[in-house]
């Protein structure tokens, strides 16, 4: 079974410098009861995090390379991530994809690293706006699914349904969009995993797209390096779960 509460993360990509636990610290004061919460800071930053944080937030990267140890120059991996606090990992986020060329055999062998560590995986799926127009979002979320999803027994993981024409653009999809895209990933993904849904969720819109079915928390980027802005999120998924 899936854990009955919202998981809402938060995606600080390439922000934050030591100064930024502040934010974390206003986060932690005010967080209610009956939401998961984690927050992805760069990886400078993870370990410090991690150590203030506790039992209260999840602390978590954003990437994890495949594979223990080796000469992979810049590459960290997942037993080094837990070695420095992490409970959670993203892998597959479409900005990863874009920047850094990763395909989806690759971003399934970093899920299945993560998971084997014990990391709580969030695998990002998403269509890019050509693709939702040529009506194909359905089918490449599928296929992104079918190739990235780590195989095997396991921990359950998060998938999040991140439109990449959605991330960082103000924009979000209809709920009536949004609940196609998540009863599809439900069909194909097993019973314990998350479905999150990420692409410019916001205070103002966290609580209409947290009461779509099927969505089982947030990932959220730019609206989680506000503290006020973050627990405004975090209130509507404690919300939601009642
Ligand atoms: C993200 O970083 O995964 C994301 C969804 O960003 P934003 O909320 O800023 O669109």
């Amino acid at each position: 079974m899936k854990p009955a509460q919202k998981l809402i993360a938060g995606n600080w990509k390439m922000h934050g410098l030591r100064a930024s636990v502040d934010e974390l610290d206003a986060v932690i004061a005010k967080l209610p009861p009956g939401v998961d919460v984690s927050i992805h800071p760069p990886l400078t930053l993870l370990a410090l995090f991690a150590e203030r944080a506790g039992d209260a937030v999840i602390i978590g990267a954003q990437d994890v390379a495949p594979g223990a140890f080796g000469a992979r120059t810049g590459d960290v991996s997942a037993a080094m991530l837990v070695d420095a606090g992490a409970r959670a990992v993203i892998v597959g986020h479409s900005e990863r994809r874009h920047y850094h060329c990763e395909a989806c055999a690759l971003i399934r062998t970093k899920a299945e690293a993560a998971r084997a560590a014990g990391l709580l995986t969030i695998l990002c799926v998403g269509e890019s706006e050509s693709e939702r127009l040529a009506g194909e979002a359905l089918a490449v979320i599928e296929a992104q699914l079918a190739c990235a999803l780590p195989r095997g027994p396991g921990p359950a993981i998060a998938v999040a349904y991140e439109p990449i024409w959605a991330v960082g653009t103000g924009v979000t999809p209809t709920m009536v969009e949004i609940a196609e895209v998540h009863a599809a990933i439900r069909r194909v993904v097993p019973v314990d995993t998350r479905i999150l849904y990420g692409g410019s969720v916001k205070a103002a819109n966290a609580a209409e797209i947290l009461g779509v079915p099927n969505v089982d928390g947030a990932l959220v980027g730019g609206a989680s390096l506000v503290a006020a802005e973050f627990l405004a999120v975090i209130a509507a998924g404690a919300r939601a779960a009642r």
